[in-house]
């Protein structure tokens, strides 16, 4: 059986007086061998409560370090941590947690109502994180009267389920990845070597830990460099701003939901950034002219991909090359092997454009307990299917293209809403544009735009449809485009599409 070092016990052993959790609501410093004696005492606290190797813990809280002590607790005694979106209402995280066979759900004082009501509706036992609920025990007691030592061997199974994450609920409902050690430690070495991590940096951690962002970018790949992160509740763009100016920041990372804010923020232009000296951006796409407002102020922003399944890391933009290739999601790191594949199962040589597959120590092995969902994620050669076209051009960077599933077929042509989104963000007015394909009479399906306007902006069809004729094919020209004043998205920040398209239909009359 393969196995890696625990990885708290080892970063403890190296730098034990360094600071590797700063919790800002608190001011409290966690040292890595705090982290580590305390994560060895809930290990032992969950074996005598009952808990054995492949069993599941949830755990239903804001970002604060009791979730990566229960983390590293959970990889010293082979247990599985579920994090739960505290964004859902019990409803929706009943299935969850059944799903999933959790016999403990850890909570915070902000959730108390929602994990009684799971507790009542799962018969699962509860456990607070600090004082304060009327739940059985604390894990702040565990931990005070749990046997001091470390608990098992200091290592831990490599391919093991250490925790489950949820796909971000962008195409339809959740899928619970499994994560294993030997994954973090990919994306770990994915990351780091981007970017060049060292136990000098500092980070924030304010993506929500129920999502692969929150805890493996980089919060993880931090910890193994022996560096520190400060851990906000959530984020607050007033605190982020801060933290940068105050120098508290030396690499970041954000979705583009999150550089987006942070640019309206009104004291974004006299933001100090000089300690900041790498900004990494994912999960979504980013728009040229978002890129391009951190240009103006001399900040680079490194676009680049992955996903739940993929630990999550696989591309990342070099600094070097970012602004003359705007756009870009980098190059494939140094774990992370990958290939175009055309619809007639073609390998693409050199430049093209096809369906991207991964492979690589970064991939999970399946969905938790879902076989068919596994199956059919993974080509019959084992490489994984991302569901995403890219392009690759002649110096070897990719560009996601778009998603398969939201590519539509107008008039007997493909539709990549991405490239017609990027025509609409490149005007003036547009904050934000997202277009769905909806069925059309005569052309199959047709576009339809729903665009964030700028503040004191107006935009009218007209106008709009010259601006996208102008540049794009006819048949890649919105027929419809609607001003909204949100958009529904996931707690990633990414918009919903097929959301939009069932709110689409309905007023239309077609369901
Ligand atoms: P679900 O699988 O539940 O529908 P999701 O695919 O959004 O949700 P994640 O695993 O969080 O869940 O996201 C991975 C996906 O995000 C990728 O497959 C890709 O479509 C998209 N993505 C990630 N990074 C980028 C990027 N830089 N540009 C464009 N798309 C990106
Ligand atoms: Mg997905």
């Amino acid at each position: 059986m393969k196995r890696v070092t625990d990885m708290a016990a080892k970063r403890a052993e190296l730098t034990p007086e360094r600071i590797a959790f700063r919790d800002h609501e608190s001011g409290a410093q966690l040292t890595f061998r705090t982290i580590n004696e305390r994560a060895d005492a809930l290990a032992w606290a969950l074996d005598s409560a009952g808990l054995s190797r492949g069993d599941r813990v949830a755990i239903l809280c804001q970002n604060r370090p009791e979730f990566f002590l229960l983390l590293f607790a959970a990889q010293k005694a082979g247990l599985v941590v579920v994090p739960l979106n505290w964004r859902q209402p019990p409803a929706e995280l009943a299935p969850v947690i059944r799903r999933s066979g959790a016999r403990l759900l850890f909570f915070d004082r902000q959730n108390v109502g929602t994990a009684r009501e799971l507790a009542e509706e799962c018969g699962t036992v509860l456990a607070g994180i600090e004082a304060g609920g009327d739940a059985a025990g604390t894990m702040h007691a565990m931990i005070e009267t749990a046997p001091p030592g470390p608990f098992g061997t200091g290592q831990a199974d490599a391919e093991a389920p250490w925790y489950l994450l949820y796909t971000s609920g962008t195409t339809g409902v959740p899928k619970a990845v499994i994560q294993t050690a030997s994954m973090a430690w990919a994306n770990a070495i994915n990351y780091s070597q981007a970017v060049d991590l060292v136990s000098t940096d500092k980070a924030l951690n304010f993506l929500p830990l129920f999502h692969s962002a929150g805890i493996n970018l980089f919060t993880l790949p931090l910890f193994l460099a022996g560096g520190t992160s400060t851990i906000l509740r959530k984020f607050d763009e007033e605190t982020v701003l801060d933290l940068i100016d105050a120098k508290q920041v030396t690499a970041f990372f954000g979705v583009p939901a999150i550089y987006q804010a942070l640019a309206l923020n009104s004291r974004f232009p006299s933001i100090d950034f000089s300690a900041v000296r790498s900004l990494g951006c994912g999960g979504a796409p980013i728009s040229a002219a978002l890129l391009k407002t951190y240009q103006k102020h001399g900040l680079t922003i490194c676009n680049g991909m992955g996903m739940t399944e993929t630990g999550p890391t696989v591309f990342l933009m070099d600094k070097e090359n970012a602004a003359a290739k705007i756009g870009s999601v980098g190059k494939a790191q140094i774990l992370a092997e990958v290939r175009l594949v055309s619809p007639d199962g073609a390998t693409i040589g050199h430049e093209g454009e096809g369906e991207l597959q991964i492979r690589g120590p970064g991939i999970t092995p399946g969905y938790f307990e879902d076989p068919k969902a596994t199956g059919d994620c993974f080509a019959e050669d084992g490489w994984l299917r991302t569901g995403d076209v890219a392009r690759r051009d002649a110096d070897g960077y990719f560009y996601i293209v778009d998603r398969i599933k939201d590519m539509y077929i107008s008039g007997g042509e493909n539709v990549y809403p991405a490239e017609v989104e990027r025509v609409l963000t490149a005007h003036e007015a547009i904050i934000e544009a997202v277009v769905i394909g909806v069925p059309d009479q005569k052309w199959g399906e047709v576009g339809v735009a729903y665009l964030i306007v700028a503040p004191d902006r107006k935009v009218d069809a007209g106008e709009l449809t010259l601006w996208c004729r102008e540049r794009l094919a006819t048949y890649k020209v919105p027929k419809g485009f609607q001003v909204a004043t949100e958009l529904p998205r996931t707690a990633a920040g990414k918009v919903q599409k097929h959301i939009l398209k069932q709110t689409y239909l309905r007023t239309v009359g077609e369901t």
